[in-house]
């Protein structure tokens, strides 16, 4: 199928001039009137920033296809997509554990619970999918690539504790993202629980409880004990019945990367979230700069499946390499086609990159010549997974003051490698590991340059390491 310049240009709403501007950069020379394929229309229109939306139509699977509009095929009720935030220690991951252990049904029992980035489970209402890297930080990389994974958001307040300010800051997320909330009054088992206190502090952020004929539902609920927890899930059942949530169960699967890694002996290990048609072993699957046939699939309770289907969480083995947490993916037929786009995707990332140093550069030489006293904290970074990678990028990026700035010269996913080490020392850089270690050379060679590596395993300890490390860096006041 082929589609004029012209016609592109009107269904983008831009002007055709712009269309054979941007594919004179491409290097193809077109008139209004001239007819171009799919894949460079999709192309075109992912350059522009709109989202292209593959055909699932199967008489046209044979070709890889875009178009802007959007056809579909047996269209059914899907499963809500959840993610749970809230301030750290009012229970967001005791909550996803204890829904996991009191929902996963029995038969399905004898797996070994793995970690996925996220799971499903079985209620007397349906199924409900839950995002299980909880915080904001997360929500907000996923989103930021465009990647609109939630459905509904699960806000937890401890009813001891009362809104804090990352409770806020959850609040203003799902509102910018127009994603509707539930609230979890979590604690009630204790004695210090004050759930009227925490009703009256969100009416104030204007989350007005259904109980005060606001349309927030709350749920009183303990992650320790599990009481509650059947009402927070019906409540979320009800929201999504609201929400009427639909997707195609046919045709090439399309969906988003929530998380990869690489794992020793499996290789690269890509968790997707299915939103669209059915994923199949053996798919030619595109995913951000990458494509690769899936392998094997696998649940999240470490067994081998055939299919996923939409809103259902797998883990794919196959991809070559690990896409960044909120790529969209989708199922391809032409190879070619695949590899066009991905070395496309791949020029356009570097070129960015590119730009992104020499303005990072240009900034900091600038700061440099304005400001004679200004210090840098610079720091190498390697974490276990993409997602709590670009979740550290984002919180260490809020950082910087006008005194210290703080710079993340080189990171990535992996172990800590003599390479690492190298860098670091001829940066003076700190060394930091997120939930991985250095390796034995890197040991031997940070221990030799008598360098300090850091390891965590929580995000907020890392950056109020970082956060001291840059007080004791302030040059004293005058
Ligand atoms: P997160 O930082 O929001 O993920 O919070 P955690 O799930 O790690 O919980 C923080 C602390 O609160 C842990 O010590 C939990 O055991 C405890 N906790 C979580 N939920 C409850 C609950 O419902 N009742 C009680 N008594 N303790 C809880």
């Amino acid at each position: 199928e082929h589609i004029t310049v012209a016609d592109l240009a009107q269904r983008m709403a831009v002007k055709a001039r712009e269309v054979t501007k941007l594919l004179m950069k491409m290097g193809e020379i077109a008139r209004e009137s001239d007819t171009i394929d799919q894949a460079t229309a999709s192309l075109l229109v992912e350059e522009m920033g709109h989202n292209p939306v593959p055909v699932s139509d199967t008489k046209v699977e044979d070709d890889l296809q875009y178009a802007v509009d959007e056809r579909s095929s047996n269209v059914q009720t899907r499963p809500p997509v959840v993610t749970i935030m809230g301030h750290v220690d009012h229970g967001k991951t005791s909550l996803l554990d204890k829904i996991r252990e009191t929902k996963v049904a029995t038969g399905e029992a004898g797996g070994i619970t793995q970690h996925i980035g996220a799971y499903h489970v079985k209620t007397d209402r349906g199924v409900i999918t839950f995002l299980d890297t909880p915080g904001h930080a997360a929500f907000s990389a996923m989103r930021s690539r465009g990647a609109q994974a939630t459905d509904i958001v699960v806000l937890v307040v401890a009813a001891d504790d009362g809104m804090m300010p990352q409770t806020v800051e959850a609040i203003d997320h799902a509102r910018a993202a127009g994603t509707p909330i539930i609230v979890a009054i979590n604690k009630m088992d204790k004695p210090g629980a004050d759930p009227d206190r925490v009703l009256n502090e969100l009416t104030a952020k204007e989350v007005v409880s259904e109980e005060w004929g606001g349309d927030t539902p709350m749920a009183r609920i303990s992650a320790k004990t599990g009481e509650g927890i059947d009402d927070l899930l019906e409540f979320i059942s009800l929201q999504a019945e609201l929400m009427e949530l639909e997707a195609p169960l046919d045709g090439a699967a399309q969906g988003v990367v929530i998380e990869s890694r690489l794992e020793k002996g499996r290789g690269p290990v890509v968790s997707v979230l299915v939103k669209k048609g059915t994923l199949k072993q053996g798919d030619l699957v595109l995913a951000g700069e990458h494509y690769g046939k899936v392998r094997a699939l696998t649940d999240e309770n470490g067994q081998r499946v055939k299919t996923a289907g939409p809103s259902i969480p797998v883990e794919i083995l196959g991809l070559p390499e690990t896409p960044a947490a909120g790529s969209e993916f989708l199922v391809v037929t032409d190879e070619k086609k695949a590899r066009e786009v991905a070395d496309f995707r791949t020029n356009r990332e570097r070129e960015r990159q590119l730009e992104r140093q020499n303005a990072m550069r240009l900034e900091s030489m600038f700061d440099q010549m304005a400001q004679g006293d200004v210090s840098f904290l610079n720091i190498v970074l390697k974490t276990d997974v993409r997602g709590s990678l670009e979740a550290l990028l984002a919180a260490l990026n809020e950082l910087s003051t006008d005194e210290v700035k703080v710079r993340v010269i080189s990171s990535g996913v992996g172990p800590i490698s003599e390479s690492d080490v190298t860098l670091a020392e001829s940066s003076e850089a700190v060394l930091l590991g997120f939930n991985v270690r250095a390796d034995a050379t890197a040991r031997r060679k940070a221990d030799a340059a008598n360098m300090d590596i850091r390891y965590y395993s929580v995000i907020y300890g890392l950056i109020d390491d970082v956060k001291s490390a840059m007080s004791g860096m302030l040059a004293p006041e005058h």
